[in-house]
């Protein structure tokens, strides 16, 4: 099993993972924890360049989709084919969320590399955390320095949760929309059930 989170800066994405992954690990699943951009050797340094240099657009998706191409042969694939369940920090819903609802892109040629780089895989859940954008703000200004891409602007936010949402309505079959301004606890018992579900 293939498991994505997604979701804005600051929507609480990553307090949960390692929920996930305990919860799993406590009932005998072997897996693989990871992240993008990143997760690989290659994939962590182009992270570095894609967090700190600033490019064309263009090429920054270019490089997000380099990253993935380089996780899915390194780490996703061969897992997935071990029989272990993958759980990833992001997949290419960040793609078309950040570089193509935030920033512009158009979403046409995203599709393109997303049919390129994994014409076959998609994720069989994604869990996207959800939040509005000012519950959002609030919890990144209170915890740590902003990267490049959380200095950008509100109305950059509201695009790209708009794009994370259209895709949730686009492909209702793997997603699953958290209402991520409930408390951790709530959050855990749904996450709980989700898994459930797919332990059966
Ligand atoms: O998920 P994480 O916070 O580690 O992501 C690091 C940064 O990269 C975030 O600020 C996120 O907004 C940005 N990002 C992006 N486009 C992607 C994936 C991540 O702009 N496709």
């Amino acid at each position: 099993r293939f498991i994505t989170f997604e979701g804005i800066d600051g929507a609480g994405k990553s307090t949960h993972i390692a929920f996930v992954a305990d919860y799993l690990r406590q009932r005998g699943v072997q897996l693989v924890s990871s992240r993008e951009p990143g997760g690989t050797s290659l994939g962590e340094k182009l992270r570095e360049i894609l967090l700190h240099e600033k490019m064309h657009l263009e090429t920054e998706a270019l490089l997000m989709f380099a990253s993935r191409r380089e996780h899915i042969a390194q780490v996703i694939a061969p897992a997935l084919a071990r029989g272990e369940w993958v759980i990833s920090d992001r997949f290419s819903d960040a793609s078309f969320a950040y570089q193509g609802g935030g920033r512009g892109m158009d979403l046409r040629k995203m599709e393109q590399l997303e049919a390129w780089v994994h014409p076959e895989l998609q994720p069989d859940l994604t869990l996207l955390f959800d939040v509005p954008l000012e519950v959002a703000r609030a919890r990144l200004d209170a915890t740590r320095e902003l990267d490049k891409f959380e200095q950008e602007q509100a109305e950059f936010f509201a695009a790209t949760r708009n794009e994370y949402l259209r895709r949730a309505a686009q492909f209702p079959a793997r997603f699953r929309i958290i209402d991520s301004t409930q408390s951790i606890a709530a959050i855990q018992v749904e996450l709980a059930h989700l898994l459930d579900a797919l332990l059966e």
